[in-house]
């Protein structure tokens, strides 16, 4: 019940950060085109000139993290509403983290040989799903496995989906605070992309489980419910 409190106050808070989030897009842009105006001095260093370069270099790719952890969801575009099929979405999305599992040598793992329809954004779902592994991957500095798999309940309609990784896992203090906007344990982390799970997954009327044990692992249990294909 407490939990169930905690997540709803994290919730909240999603309308509320958006404004904000565009905020933390538009100031690295802004310092961004300030040192292209420094950069275009004749007169400048090489060394001065490396330095900014790199630092534009480091501001763009902020932008480009909060942009792929968050903003696809603020897109103004119609959302439309459907039935998905969960195999098709879930390989879709494990294909697309594929090349980043590799160049951390993470192998995916996927069990999608059940036939389930759930009902929602298909591109939302999907960024919680990417989210989701991205953050599996990071979680696995030296390689690991990631496990995709899901299991069907027809007595209450329901599938599970288990998102696994083999990585550094959390304490009871983070997982605590998991959710939270901004909550962040990572050097150019936004701290975005799990309030994007929850908030998607909520919409869905399903729910977020996190089990984690430190050295070990972290398991993200999805419960959606399931919807009659049409
Ligand atoms: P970011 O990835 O930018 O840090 P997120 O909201 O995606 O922001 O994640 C917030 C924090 O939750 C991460 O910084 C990390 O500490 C923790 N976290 C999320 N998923 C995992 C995981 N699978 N294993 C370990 N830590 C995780
Ligand atoms: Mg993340």
């Amino acid at each position: 019940m407490k939990e169930e409190i905690i997540q709803a106050e994290k919730m909240k808070v999603v309308s509320e950060i958006a404004a904000s989030v565009a905020h933390e897009v538009r100031n690295p842009l802004t310092s961004v085109r300030g040192f292209i105006q420094l950069m275009s001095d004749p007169a400048l260093s090489d060394r001065k000139r490396q330095q900014f370069s790199s630092i534009t270099l480091e501001e763009l790719d902020r932008a480009e993290s909060i942009i792929s952890d968050y903003l696809s969801l603020a897109k103004p575009q119609i959302e439309s509403l459907e039935p998905i099929a969960l195999g098709e979405a879930l390989t879709k999305a494990s294909q697309i983290l594929s090349s980043y599992a590799n160049l951390q040598n993470v192998e995916i793992v996927t069990d999608m040989n059940h036939s389930a329809t759930i009902y929602g954004s298909k591109s939302k779902f999907r960024q919680a799903i990417i989210n989701i592994g991205k953050n599996a991957i990071e979680a696995m500095p030296g390689g690991g496995i990631l496990t995709i798999a899901y299991t069907v309940n027809e007595s209450n309609q329901t599938v599970v989906i288990t998102i696994t990784d083999t990585g550094i896992g959390m304490n009871e203090e983070q997982l605590n605070r998991l959710g939270a906007p901004y909550y962040t344990t990572k050097d150019k982390g936004t701290g975005l992309g799990t309030m994007v799970i929850f908030s998607v997954i909520r919409g869905m009327n399903g729910k977020v489980e996190v089990s984690s044990k430190l050295g070990i692992g972290t398991t993200y249990f999805i419960t959606l419910p399931l919807t009659q294909q049409s």
